[in-house]
């Protein structure tokens, strides 16, 4: 790490620390309790919290839950643990912006004191509309010159639940000409008539978003609020109103490029959309991109830390290709996903020359690479399970697996040769395949030095378990859902992103998994022991990602 150049985020707080404008660097990640995270907030997660272990700083996690109709403390519970997973400490406690109200109720009495504040009549629509456009300047409302007395009484008013919803607001006097639409008389307060996921019905009034968030980082003496780039209009009000306060600190906010992921949709808003329309099974559906479906996919923390790290932090907004993310989760696993063998879409094969009633045991690598992760024994019967797509009935000359006139090799196993073979009438299936061993190629290799190129995977039908596979495919069939504005996102979803697997078998050791283990299936990919859906006798493995970019050209 220390040889690879500081992102611009690193380097202007390097320079802060040397330059002794800071000795102690504290930054923080603020989420909305509106909903669960995603990979989009794991990116902001690794930049706060790792610039924090870097410098041996601070970092905060601070709920910015000033909205009460969209929050609830269900999210809350669900981002600590998120946060926790990834692997990032955030100290003693959590805070909340809700802990600042009083605070924040002060700071506005003295903006109208200022008579930098007033309290506005005009409806949510005259409001936008007396804001004016980017190429046309606002209009003053008619309540902007209200004497500051006037405003201190109906604030106290509005703060006292005497007016609707609506009916009253608390702007920031600044500037209706500004170029800046942000700077055009910003409401501050709002009244709305709901309750609160921790202050209940205490307070009418509630502070927007970008009034609280600057007041919180002083608060907490944040010295940089790292934000994404939409802030970056909104930073001249960041800065107005702490300087207008006069406030003792004042954090620096810095504005970076948010993550795009192709094949998926990065916002609360739209991912609640496909929970709460059940095209998932809820937030933590492994087809998510929430940090609960990845965890439940087998997604690991170090492969969203790797991923966060590979992509950088930077100042244009770009997109990440999903398989930046697939790849890092391959890298994290291939050295320690211990390998099992699983037959997906079995057909039987019968060895006709294999004694009836033995049952023997072959040794298995449990890492081909890896001697130290040791063996195991893998029963072996008459009758096995191969993959149904390992036998051709009329294979071309590059098949190198079961066919007519074929020997293959059983990985661990023997050397089988094709007999015959029986079909369903009706359907066409093929029901069963004969074929003869030879007993003197255990463990896969010929004395005779003959070569046979196709090695293929198996199960023992006697000792095998019955288990549930699903295989997952990405979530949307295109790389950016939200591009084509005729075409809702819910449309653009992939009709094949599950595939369930109930007939696999897998070898008997699978049965015994703990939830969340993760195993290679040889030859299939990884696999996740299903944390929430395992409990009956039939375990069920979730599948992480392909052993390659099977969308690779
Ligand atoms: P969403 O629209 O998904 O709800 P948000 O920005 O409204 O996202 P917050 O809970 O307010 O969600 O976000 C907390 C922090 O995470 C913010 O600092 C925000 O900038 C950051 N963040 C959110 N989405 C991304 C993203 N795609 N890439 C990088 N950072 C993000
Ligand atoms: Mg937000
Ligand atoms: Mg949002």
């Amino acid at each position: 790490q220390q040889d690879k150049p500081l992102d611009f985020i690193r380097q202007i707080i390097a320079d802060d620390l040397k330059s002794g404008k800071h000795s102690k660097i504290i930054t923080r990640f603020p989420p909305e309790p509106n909903g669960f995270l995603h990979i989009g907030h794991a990116k902001s997660i690794c930049l706060n919290f790792g610039i924090k272990e870097e410098n041996n700083g601070i970092c905060n996690l601070r709920f910015d839950d000033t909205n009460p109709c969209k929050e609830d403390n269900i999210y809350v519970e669900a981002i600590k643990k998120d946060v926790k997973w990834l692997g990032f400490d955030w100290g003693e406690r959590a805070l909340f912006s809700s802990d600042y109200f009083p605070q924040l109720y002060e700071y506005a009495i003295e903006l109208i004191k200022m008579g930098k504040a007033y309290v506005c009549e005009l409806s949510a629509d005259e409001i936008r509309e007396y804001r004016g456009t980017l190429t046309e300047p606002g209009k003053e409302s008619p309540w902007r010159d209200r004497p500051v007395k006037e405003n201190l009484e109906l604030f106290k008013r509005m703060k006292n639940g005497e007016f609707e919803e609506g009916s009253h607001v608390l702007r920031a006097k600044i500037d209706m000409a500004s170029p800046n639409l942000n700077m055009r008389d910003p409401v501050i307060y709002r009244i709305l008539e709901a309750e609160h996921h921790r202050t209940g019905n205490t307070w009418k009034i509630y502070p927007m978003y970008d009034y609280t968030h600057c007041l919180s980082d002083m608060l907490e003496n944040i010295t940089h609020s790292l934000c994404t780039l939409e802030f970056e209009d909104h930073r001249p009000l960041y800065d107005w109103t702490l300087d207008t306060l006069k406030t003792p600190c004042h954090p620096r906010q810095i504005e970076f490029a948010r993550l795009n992921l192709t094949y998926t949709i990065m916002s609360k808003r739209k991912l609640m959309q496909l929970v709460e329309g059940r095209h998932v099974d809820g937030w933590d559906d492994p087809r998510m991109i929430t940090l609960s479906g990845l965890r439940r996919r087998g997604y690991t923390p170090a492969s969203i830390r790797n991923f966060a790290g590979t992509i950088g932090v930077g100042k244009r907004d770009s997109w990440i290709d999903m398989t930046v993310l697939e790849n890092a989760i391959r890298d994290d696993l291939n050295p320690i996903a211990p390998r099992r063998m699983c037959v997906l879409d079995p057909v039987k094969v019968i060895l006709d020359n294999y004694p009836e009633d033995l049952v023997e045991e072959v040794e298995g690598k449990n890492h081909p690479q890896n001697p130290e992760m040791g063996t195991r024994m893998l029963p072996f019967s008459r009758e096995l399970y191969i993959e149904r797509a390992d036998f051709m009935e009329d294979p071309p000359r590059k098949f190198h697996r079961l066919g007519p006139g074929r020997e293959v090799r059983l990985r661990y196993g023997y050397l089988i040769q094709y007999v015959s073979h029986e079909k369903d009438e009706k359907t066409g299936e093929i029901t069963e395949i004969h074929c003869t061993y030879d007993p003197e190629t255990k463990g896969g290799s010929a004395p005779d030095g003959r070569k046979v190129k196709g090695t293929i995977h198996w199960v023992s039908a006697k000792k095998g378990v019955n288990i549930t596979v699903r295989l997952y495919d990405r979530l949307f069939k295109v790389e950016n859902p939200e591009e084509d504005r005729n075409t809702h996102f819910i449309d653009q979803l992939n009709p094949d992103s599950m595939i369930t697997m109930d007939r696999a078998v897998a070898e008997p050791e699978i049965a015994g998994l703990a939830p969340g283990t993760t195993i290679q299936f040889e030859r299939q990919g990884y696999f996740c022991v299903d944390p929430t859906t395992s409990e009956h006798n039939r375990p069920i493995l979730n599948r992480t990602v392909t052993l390659r970019d099977s969308w690779a050209k």
